[in-house]
Formats: structure tokens, sequence, C-alpha cells
């Protein structure tokens, strides 16, 4: 019997592939190409010897140093096969794709390569395909940021006049008219928040899907995060006479690490669903850690949040479509509720990035229940200070001093009327520069700085005043106000050294919150002040005076803690002649210390105690307090 001819199959094999063998004489340099080099490179002189360098010679440029380096790898013994993509000049002059593959066959007693042997073939058609995709991935990629561009120029827009619209019909509200009248400026103003709010909605709905999206990663204390999220809600659904549970487990930590603006996001079109689509009965939260916890390690927590309701229900067959963009359960849906059905798309979308999931179970006419899983990070609840745990809603904004820079007309009208509403006091800068010498010369206790301007845009502008402020230990708190409300600018702002963010249109809950934040972030510019900011007592009078027993000992011993403990009782007592007389004992001691920022600080406490400026007192102490505090100043 005869076995299979291998050598035929193998010639077979060869020609099927479509594979051009070859061996290397290492010792004398010859390379053996076999006939089968003619049908891929059309060279009529294959099936003789070459030189390698003569080969080496016809590998495009680019590619020869790669092919040397594969060989070397393996001629060494560090791999044991060669296999390298590269361009080779065919005898028609033109360059071709072609994957080397090759074996060591002979090895000296040394270990030194006598021989080698390998084939190529040709792989244009898959070099082709692989150009091609990367030309379609990049045409993809520029056509998605061209699209991108686009929705923020929309935005930006569309923002404006809105603002505008939604100011001055504010305005327009707060003057007499009939009842009629009125009505239809209610009417105008609810369509353009809607219309806000859908442009808010695609906008995010795009930076996602784009990939653009940035999560911020903050502690935050969960219980009043929870119950800031949803007492909004509450407030809409009591009107429609629903009732609302909020129930937060107890085995749930104080603190969590992690993006508390876009979870509020998610619950809030989780409570606004549900509101909406309820008539009676009532909606509950609920939040607690997941039994499972198994995937995310000990310094993670999953988190779970359910928002269930007694409404209407989702049918069976509707409840995965409902997490896709501009789906509605139903198509009368938004007729009678209004909406975009991008809501749960967001939703959808921003739990998977924080690396959770979304479902809903529902019986139609009974109810439905949003579940919610997230991961979050965890934190030693008594370790370093807190971001979120103030509450800023009765920090006081009433004699603030304010510096404004817009350029536009129509908004700082808006603006001056809305900061006047606050009882602020109001000065307004109209371009960057203008703001510039205005902060020289005048003492403001916030800027809000529009960030396009003419001749010195708002960026720019603060980061002037930060590298001004470093001499004094100084820090302006500033809100950026921005039409931008794409992803980055936010990271713009707060790069270019601004306090906190808000977009336009502004209104007046978002401007509050934002100056707040902006006062709170100036505060906290140093780690210290910020703990101590943590324990300041806001319950009382709207006021806020700062506690005595965290940050003073019971019995201060040196003299210097001492003059310190004072003052603060002196600050918290609203004394001006204390705060001056204990000022006028410490400098001495700074002074024989060589604590000069402490000094130069000294200098805008007694400042702020001749005007009386209490809030600006309050806000500079903390960072007194610490210059005052360093190391050798208790020795
Ligand atoms: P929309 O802006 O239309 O509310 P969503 O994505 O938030 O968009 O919701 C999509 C659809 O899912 C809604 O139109 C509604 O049909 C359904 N849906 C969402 N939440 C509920 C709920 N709590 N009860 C009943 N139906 C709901």
């Amino acid at each position: 019997m005869n076995g299979p001819d291998l050598d035929e199959l193998q010639r077979f094999a060869v020609e099927a592939a479509g594979l051009a063998p070859w061996e290397w004489d290492i010792t004398t340099q010859r390379v053996y190409l076999s006939p089968q080099w003619r049908n891929l490179i059309g060279e009529q002189d294959a099936g003789r010897d070459w030189l390698m360098d003569e080969l080496l010679a016809r590998i495009h440029p680019d590619d020869v140093e790669g092919v040397k380096i594969r060989m070397e790898e393996v001629l060494l013994g560090f791999k044991s096969r060669y296999m390298a993509e590269f361009r080779i000049r065919s005898g028609r002059g033109d360059w071709l794709w072609t994957e080397g593959l090759g074996v060591v066959t002979q090895r000296d007693a040394d270990g030194t390569a006598l021989r080698m042997v390998g084939t190529n073939s040709d792989i244009s058609t898959r070099r082709r395909a692989q150009e091609a995709l990367v030309t379609a991935r990049q045409a993809a990629e520029d056509s998605n940021r061209a699209k991108g561009d686009l929705l923020a120029n929309v935005s930006h827009e569309l923002r404006t006049p809105l603002n505008a619209i939604i100011g001055l019909n504010k305005l327009l509200l707060q003057s007499p008219m009939n009842d009629e009248q009125k009505n239809f400026l209610h009417l105008i103003d609810s369509s353009a928040v809607s219309l806000l709010m859908l442009l808010n909605d695609v906008l995010d709905f795009s930076k996602i899907e784009a990939g653009k999206l940035l999560f911020e990663n903050v502690r935050f204390d969960v219980r009043r995060w929870a119950q800031e999220a949803v007492a909004p809600h509450a407030v809409a659904a009591e009107k429609k006479g629903l009732q609302v549970k909020l129930n937060i487990a107890d085995e749930l930590p104080r603190t969590l690490v992690g993006d508390p603006g876009r979870l509020r996001q998610i619950v809030s079109n989780l409570m606004a669903n549900a509101v909406k689509f309820t008539q009676r009965g009532g909606i509950s939260v609920s939040l607690r850690p997941s039994p499972d916890q198994d995937d995310v390690g000990t310094e993670k927590l999953r988190l779970l949040m359910e928002v269930r309701d007694s409404g209407i229900g989702i049918p069976k067959e509707k409840q995965s479509a409902i997490f896709e963009a501009f789906t509605q359960a139903d198509a009368s849906t938004t007729r009678q509720y209004g909406g975009t059905g991008l809501g749960l798309a967001i939703c959808a979308k921003l739990v998977a990035l924080m690396g959770g999931g979304i479902s809903v179970a529902s019986e139609p006419g009974k109810g439905s229940a949003f579940r919610v899983s997230v991961v979050l990070s965890q934190v030693d609840d008594n370790d370093g200070p807190h971001t979120v745990p103030m509450t800023a809603e009765d920090m006081p904004l009433t004699g603030l001093k304010i510096l404004l820079a817009e350029d536009n007309a129509v908004n700082e009208l808006l603006m001056r009327r809305m900061l006047g509403q606050m009882g602020c006091d109001v000065d307004v800068a109209h371009d960057g520069e203008e703001a510039l010498q205005m902060w020289r010369q005048g003492h403001y206790d916030l800027a809000l700085m529009d960030v396009q301007m003419p001749k010195l845009s708002g960026f720019d502008a603060t980061a002037h005043i930060r590298k001004m402020e470093q001499r004094t230990g100084a820090h302006l708190p500033i809100v950026a106000l921005t039409a931008h409300a794409m992803v980055g600018d936010r990271e713009k702002c707060l790069a270019a050294g601004m306090d906190a963010y808000v977009s336009k249109p502004v209104s007046a809950e978002m401007l509050t919150q934002a100056m707040r934040d902006a006062l709170r972030t100036a505060a906290a510019t140093s780690e210290r002040p910020q703990e101590m900011l943590a324990d300041v007592d806001m319950s009382a009078s709207g006021k806020f005076t700062l506690p005595l027993p965290s940050a003073a000992p019971a019995a201060p011993t040196s003299p210097a803690a001492r003059l310190l403990a004072r003052l603060q009782t002196a600050v918290a007592a609203h004394d001006g002649d204390g705060i001056l007389v204990s000022l006028l004992e410490l400098r001495p001691l700074l002074q024989a210390q060589g604590l000069d920022t402490a000094l130069t600080l000294a200098g805008s406490l007694e400042y702020a105690a001749r005007q009386e400026r209490w809030a600006l007192l309050e806000r500079a102490l903390p960072l007194f307090m610490k210059e005052a505090e360093r190391p050798n100043s208790s020795s």
C-alpha cells in the first residue's frame, strides 16, 4: 500500500494557500526563493539564490527595521517563530504587502542559527480592509466630532436667546397686569422651560454617545443627598395628593464617593416619571447596599436604589423598549403626559457608566418599580474632610458685594435684577480687562464671570486673578457664567481656577446654588478650613457662627493659642473691637515666628472687622487660623 505522497500534498497546500517558500543559509547569507515567488511579487528572477542584502534592499524603508528586529529575535532564540508584515517592491515596481513566517531549522553546538526556512504570502487584501477600517473609523470620529461641535454651537445659540426669554418673562411677570396676561406669560415660561429641558436632554444624550461625559469623584453624605434629590419631587407629588416615602437602610455608610450630581439626575428622572404616571397612592424611594457585593471589592459598594409607584404601570412587551432613546410605552403618552422618551435612555447609559444597571418590574394598573444599581467608592467616615456635609441653603448671600463681568446687555439686566432680589450689591464690568481693573480697586466678596467676553476671556481674567492672589493668600470666589453646556466646560472653568459654574439660561435657584458652592469651595481651597466650615452651625438666624471646640482645645496653653481662641470667640460674636484687639496682640507673635502669610491675612481680617463684613470674616478666619497655627507656632 502506498501512503500519501507527502511532497505532493505539501506542494498542493503551498500552492492553494498562495505561499511562496524560502530558505536562508545564514552562513553564506544566501536566500533561496522558490518559483512561487514569481506569482507573489511578479519577479521573473525567482527560483534562484539571492543575497540577503539584495532582498532587504527591496523592502519598504519604513518596514525594513521591523523585519530585521523580528528576524533577530528568532535568530537569538528569544522567539521560536519569525513573523513580520512588510511591503516589498514587486517586479512591476509597486509595493506589495506581504507576511513572512519562518523558523530556524538548524543551529550549531553553541546555538548559533545556521539555517532558517519560511514562507511569504500576499496580504494586500487584508491590509486594504484594515486600512479601509481605519479610514472609516477616522471618518466616523471626524463626523462625530463635527456633530459634537455643531451641537455645542447650536446649544450656545439656543441658550442665549432662551435665557433672555425666560429671564425677561420672569421680570414681566412681576409687573402689574390682568389675569389673562399673567396666564399667557406663565404659558410662555413653561414652554421655554420645557424647551430648555429638552435641549439639556439632547445635549446630555449626545455627550454620553460621544463618550464625552466625565464623572466627578467626590465624597457626599448619602442621606442628605437623598433628601435633596427627592425633596423637589415630593412637593410635586403632594400637590397631586400622593404620598412620598424615603427609606434609607441603616447599614448604608454615611459617606460615599461618586458623582452626586449625576446620581441625582438618575433619581430625579425616575421620580419625575413616577409622579407623572401616578394619579393616586404613593411613591417610595429606597436606598440600600446590594446583598451581592462579591464582584466589587472591599473599597467599593454596590448601591441599590429603587423608585416604586402605584401608577399606570407598563405593559410587559414595552418594558425593555422604554430604555431606548425616543421611546415611550404608548404613543398616546406624548399627547397626554408630554416628555421626549430620552429620560430613561439617559439613566440607562449613566448607570452603565457607573458600573451598574437599571431594570423595571411593572404591572399595568398596579404600578412600577424601577431598580438601579451603581458602584460607588467607600471611605472611612472618620477620615478627612467631607465635600458635601454642609447644608448650603441657609448660607446668607444678602449684603455680598458682587463683581459681575458680563458683556451682554440683556444678561446684565437679568443678573442685576436677580442679584438685587437676593440683596446683593452689584458692580458690572463689560469685558475681562475692566473686570480685572475693578477687582484690583474694589473689595468683592464674589465674582460672576461670563467666560466669553471681549478683550480678555473669563478664563484668562480668572487665571490672572488667581496668579495675583498667590501673593496674599486671598481667594475670590468666582462663578463662571457660560452659555456652553457641553462636557468639558465645567472642567475648563474649574481648571481656569473658577470655583463654580452655572450655564445659561441662569435661574435664580441655579445662581444661588452656584454662588454658595463657590463660597464654600473658596473657603475650602486649603483643606483645613473645609473641615472647619463643615462644622459651621448655620441653623440659627440665617447667619452662621463658628463653633469653638473643634478648632480650639478646651484649655489652650500657649499665648498664641489663647489669643487665637479669643479671636475665634470674637469673630463668632461679631465683636469688631475684640477682633482688632486680638489681632493687635497676635501680630508680634506671628512676626517673631516669620509667619508672613498669616500676617497678610491678619491685615485682611482687620479690614473686614473695620468694615463689619462678618461673612467675609467668617470665611477668612479658617484660612488665617491655618496659617497662624503652622507647626512651629505652638512652641
Ligand atoms: P419621557 O420623557 O417620555 O418620560 P422616559 O424615557 O423617561 O421619557 O420614559 C419613557 C416612557 O416609559 C414614558 O413615556 C412612559 O411611557 C414609560 N414610563 C417611564 N416611567 C414610568 C412609570 N413610572 N410609570 C409608567 N410608565 C413609565
